[in-house]
C-alpha cells in the first residue's frame, strides 16, 4: 500500500487517515492552498499553514472548522507526522511532507520558485516520492526574473499615463492581482476590481504590505474620471470585454499570465498588452525543484501530466500520473 494513493474523493493517506486536496466531503483535509480545483467545501476539518486561514474561510465560508499551523512545524495524525512547507504559489500555500515508517512523500500542490511579495518564497523538501504539478510542464515554458516584467508593467503604465488613458490589468483575482498591486509604484490612482479588493484583508491580516489603492466603482464619477486620466485598475480576467471595461473611457488592457507565452495577446485574449507572469513554476523551475528534492520517484498531476511522466522514464527517473478532477486556477491563470 503506498503512503499516499489516489481515491475517488482524491489523495488520500491511509495510515493517517486524512486526505490532501480532497475533492468531496471527507472528515479530515489538509489543503495546500485556497484556489478552487484545491480547497473544497464539505470536510469535517481542515489543517492549512496559519497564513492561510483567512483565504481559506474567503473561499468555502467563515463556518468551517479550519486549524492553522506554522510552516515547517511537524504535527501528528493518527501515528503518521505531517509539516508543511512553503510552496511560494499565493498567500498560505504550502507543500505538504508525510512521514511515516522512515518513508517520507511531499504533494506540493502549486508553486513557483519566483520571488512573489505576497507569501513564503518556496522551499524545495526532500523526500522519497515528490508528487509535483505540471501546469506549465513544457520546455517552451521558462519565465523572465519576475522584476523585469514588473518593470514592462510600469513602462506601459506610464506610456499610457502619457496619453492619458486609464491601464488595466486583467489577472487571477486571488494571488496573480494582489502580487502585481504589491509591486507597484504609484504613478497615478491604483483601483481595484471589487472581487480582488475583497481578498486584501486576508492579506492584510497576514502582514503583506501593499501601496495605496481604492476599490473601484463605475458610478462614481469622481473616481471614474481620475482613473480616466491615467489610472491604473486591476480586474479579474471575467471582467475583460464586458460593458465595466468600457466605463474607464479609451482604455489600455493587459493580461497577466503564464499562457500570454503562447497566446497572440490581442488575437486570443482580447487586450491591447501581455505580460508572461505566472504564478506557476515553469519548466526549469520543474526540473531543479524536482532535483532538490532528491526523490526517487515522481508523481505529476494537473497539467502535462503524460509529456512530463514520458519525458521522465526517458531519463531513467521513475515517474508516474496522478488524475486530478479540477483544472481551476490552471485555465484561468
Ligand atoms: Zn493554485
Ligand atoms: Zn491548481
Amino acid at each position: 500500500m503506498p503512503l499516499i494513493e489516489h481515491t475517488a474523493n482524491g489523495l488520500f493517506c491511509q495510515a493517517g487517515d486524512f486526505y490532501i486536496d480532497p475533492w468531496r466531503s471527507v472528515d479530515r483535509a489538509v489543503v495546500t492552498h485556497a484556489h478552487s480545483d484545491h480547497a473544497r467545501r464539505g470536510a469535517h476539518s481542515y489543517l492549512v499553514p496559519i497564513d492561510g486561514v483567512g483565504l481559506l474561510k474567503h473561499r468555502l465560508g467563515d463556518d468551517i472548522k479550519v486549524t492553522g499551523i506554522p510552516y515547517r512545524t511537524g504535527i501528528e495524525i493518527n501515528g503518521v507526522k505531517v509539516s508543511l512547507h512553503p510552496a511560494g504559489h499565493v498567500l498560505g500555500s504550502c507543500m505538504v511532507r508525510v512521514e511515516h515508517r522512515d518513508e517520507v512523500w511531499v504533494v506540493s500542490g502549486d508553486y513557483k520558485a519566483q520571488h512573489d511579495k505576497t507569501c513564503q518564497p518556496m522551499e524545495p523538501v526532500l523526500c522519497h516520492v515528490f508528487i509535483t504539478e505540471s501546469t506549465f510542464g513544457l520546455p517552451i515554458y521558462r519565465w523572465k526574473p519576475s522584476h523585469l516584467i514588473f518593470e514592462d508593467i510600469h513602462r506601459w503604465w506610464q506610456s499610457n499615463r502619457e496619453e492619458n488613458r486609464c491601464s488595466i490589468i486583467f489577472g487571477y483575482s486571488l494571488g496573480k492581482s494582489q502580487r502585481i498591486l504589491a509591486e507597484l509604484q504609484p504613478l497615478g490612482p491604483i483601483g481595484l476590481h471589487g472581487a480582488i479588493a475583497s481578498l486584501i484583508p486576508a492579506y492584510e491580516a497576514a502582514g503583506v504590505k501593499f501601496p495605496a489603492w481604492e476599490k473601484v466603482d463605475t458610478s462614481n464619477k469622481e473616481q471614474v474620471s481620475r482613473f480616466k486620466k491615467g489610472g491604473m485598475i486591476l480586474a479579474p480576467p471575467s471582467a475583460n470585454g464586458t460593458p465595466w471595461v468600457g466605463k474607464w473611457g479609451d482604455v489600455a488592457t493587459a493580461s497577466a499570465s503564464g499562457w500570454m507565452t503562447i497566446r497572440g495577446p490581442k488575437r486570443r485574449a482580447n487586450v491591447d498588452a501581455g505580460f508572461v507572469l505566472s504564478d506557476h513554476v515553469d519548466w526549469t523551475g520543474i526540473m531543479e525543484t524536482v532535483q532538490a528534492t532528491g526523490a526517487q520517484r515522481i508523481g505529476i498531476t494537473h497539467g502535462y501530466v503524460n509529456t512530463l511522466v514520458k519525458y521522465f522514464h526517458e531519463k531513467g527517473v521513475d515517474a508516474f500520473a496522478l488524475e486530478t478532477r479540477f483544472q481551476g486556477d490552471a485555465a484561468e491563470e
